[in-house]
């Protein structure tokens, strides 16, 4: 794939220099079958250094797992060549199944079928919370 011109498809920009990585592993994107470029440590006149990734493919995205991890990430969307849209992220009030509760007694570590729920308590320190336990996600 020419990591320069993708047809169809999506640029997550912007991304915090060393955050693609645990992005690409939230978004699950290892295991789609699609192309995925991610490039790392790019000069960036506005950040210094910032990563990005491109998915060559119209897939959806969490947008939520996006926020989570880089609020300040751009999400552009790709078109034909064309830049269609640009979307601009903020941290998510809730997170559901993106975090895993590490407290062995809470409630989801038990009920299988539960949704992991994480509720953002403190937005300047990034501070997520179990629902059901109040556990601290990290
Ligand atoms: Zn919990």
């Amino acid at each position: 794939m020419n990591i320069d011109s993708i047809q169809n498809g999506i640029v997550i920009d912007h991304i915090k220099a060393g955050s693609a990585m645990e992005l690409y592993d939230l978004l699950g994107l290892d295991a789609l079958d699609v192309s995925v470029a991610i490039i790392k440590n790019v000069s960036s006149r506005k950040m210094g250094k910032k990563d990005i990734i491109k998915i060559d493919a119209d897939i959806p995205v969490d947008l939520d797992v996006i926020g989570y991890v880089d609020p300040g990430a751009t999400i552009n969307v790709i078109k034909d060549g064309l830049l269609v849209e640009k979307k601009t992220l903020s941290l998510p009030k809730t997170l559901t199944n993106v975090l895993k509760c590490k407290n062995p007694r809470c409630i989801t570590s038990c009920e299988q079928e539960l949704d992991h729920v994480f509720r953002l308590t403190d937005e300047s320190k990034k501070l997520y919370r179990c629902v059901y336990c109040e556990t601290k996600a990290n």
